[in-house]
């Protein structure tokens, strides 16, 4: 049918005509070879059994949507974190295509990362031209402070040594002697993005600390860790200003992630200072906000630079409250009375809305500190955890949790699955439904099966809009993830009692 260039029809209602249906009808039939509809619909309801979580379950060699990314992400990650800092990632083409359309579709702002783009010749004779030439390139056309280096498998299969790699590129002169080019080993046949991020915070802070032993500065260091929710260091920033505390973040993405619209691009907005992120061997002390993104790279600052560096969880009342008193601890500051106010308004907060919450079940799946952070603070709220997934998780990780579970009344049912995708999580969901589930975007396709309300916590978020600029660290966060989760549910109890003269005994105006 001829389109009126006018009156271009959206794809939603465009696929609803019927020459569309009988397309789609045909390619089912002739080329899918598709099953009868009853035979499908019979094969789904099994699914959604106890005999098929068996097998699921059973299941080595296949994942299923994974519920984690790729090394070389997070190593990008932590990298865009910094002033001026070009990633380059040693590899093909492709997977660093999905690197940055990945961070692009979540915060809906251009990532720039360049590859090394090896190919066929590279795989053979190993990637070392095409890092002589891609760091040339590079340096030149884009200008960089920093150049961060690290590797997709292929590059990691054949066994590229990114040091002597980069030491040869410099010695021909592809970028200047005194360039910072540090770099981290990130094959993704091990770890997840949660590693290539700690990979490369340590690569960047050797690199740049190298040498730097000075002066004491009296600051102290936070590292936010895989956290993409901008608001959070600007909410970091706040408390540290209000507490009158010397800092430096390592590394910043929020001004990259949420740079302003002013008509002209910048490559490179905001970010860590270089020679700040080089003094911070200086500081009084390194404080992590998570702690499985960040475990190597504590280890290096403490052997290395011979400074603390510890982890701090400020989410939640107790979390913040903590996070607080240990700041206070180290620093000699006062916790000003704004931020005691703040506490105050979370937990009234959390008193209006508890009725609501008190009790409720959850599922649960994400990256280990998240996990860690948004189940203490449901937990403080009175909701029940059943159902923990986290991929990435390690048994380090699954004994904290454990005991932070074990801690709490409403934590007793709680079972927690390491190594799971999130084909696994619906069958948990099917076979032992919860009241709602928290998960990023991926978990829509849950939410669409088993009509099980979702909260949309975690990275990615690709199908909303605006939710990484919130903070959800602090009281201030609190209260951002307390009316996420209570109003999903009250979105819930509308919807299931919307029948006017049937079901709306308790659609009520007020809650
Ligand atoms: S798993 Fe390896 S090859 Fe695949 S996208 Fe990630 S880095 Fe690239």
């Amino acid at each position: 049918m001829p389109q009126n260039p006018e009156r271009i029809v959206d794809h939603v209602d465009l696929f609803k005509q019927p020459e569309y249906k009988q397309l789609f009808e045909n390619k089912r039939k002739e080329f899918e070879g598709a099953h009868s509809a009853e035979e499908v619909e019979r094969v789904a309801e099994w699914t959604k059994s106890w005999e098929y979580r068996e097998k699921n379950f059973a299941r080595e060699a296949l994942t299923v949507n994974p519920a984690k990314g790729c090394q070389p992400l997070g190593a990008m990650f932590a990298a865009l974190g910094f002033e001026g800092t070009l990633p380059f990632v040693q590899g093909s083409q492709g997977c660093v295509a999905y690197f940055r359309t990945h961070l692009s579709r979540h915060y809906k702002e251009p990532c720039s990362a360049v590859s090394s783009s090896m190919t066929e010749d590279a795989a053979v004779f190993g990637g070392l031209n095409n890092m002589i030439e891609g760091l040339q390139v590079s340096y030149q056309l884009y200008k960089p402070k920093m150049i961060a280096v690290c590797t997709t498998c292929m590059a990691e299969v054949i066994g590229d040594d990114l040091g002597a790699f980069i030491t040869n590129a410099k010695n021909a002169g592809s970028v200047p002697q005194d360039l910072p080019v540090p770099f981290a080993h990130t094959p993704s046949f091990v770890g997840s993005h949660t590693t290539g991020y700690d990979n490369m915070m340590r690569g960047i802070l050797s690199s740049l600390t190298e040498g730097k032993k000075g002066k004491a500065n009296g600051k102290v260091n936070f590292i936010p860790g895989f956290d993409t929710y901008v608001g959070n260091n600007r909410e970091l920033k706040r408390i540290l200003g209000l507490m009158g505390i010397d800092y430096t973040i390592l590394s910043d993405t929020s001004d990259y992630f949420d740079s302003p619209n002013t008509g002209e691009y910048e490559m490179y907005p905001g970010g860590t200072k270089l020679e700040d992120a080089a003094d911070a061997i200086n500081g009084k002390a390194t404080v992590a906000l998570q702690a499985y993104t960040t475990a190597k790279t504590r280890e290096y600052i403490a052997k290395s630079w011979n400074q603390e560096a510890k982890v701090l969880r400020p989410f939640g009342v107790k979390g913040t409250d903590e996070f607080l008193m240990a700041l206070s601890e180290l620093t000699g500051k006062a916790i000003p009375e704004e931020l005691e106010i703040e506490r105050g308004r979370l937990v009234d907060a959390i008193t209006d809305s508890y009725a609501w919450l008190h009790g409720k079940k959850f599922a649960i799946y994400g990256d280990p500190d998240l996990i860690i952070s948004v189940t203490s603070f449901l937990l403080e709220v009175g909701a029940e955890p059943v159902h923990i997934l986290c991929n990435n998780g390690d048994g380090e990780f699954k004994q904290e949790l454990q005991a932070i579970l074990d801690a709490s009344p409403f934590g007793k049912e709680a079972t927690i699955w390491l190594g799971k995708d999130l084909w696994h999580f619906r069958s948990l969901l099917f076979t032992e439904p919860v009241d709602f589930f928290v998960g990023n975007s991926y978990g829509k396709y849950l939410w669409r099966d088993t009509k099980i309300p979702m909260v949309r916590i975690g990275y990615p978020l690709f199908d909303r809009h605006h939710l990484h600029r919130y903070a959800t660290l602090g009281y201030q966060g609190g209260i951002n993830l307390l009316t996420w989760v209570v109003n999903t549910l009250l979105d819930e109890i509308d919807r299931n009692t919307n029948i006017t003269g049937k079901t709306d005994i308790s659609f009520d105006l007020i809650r």
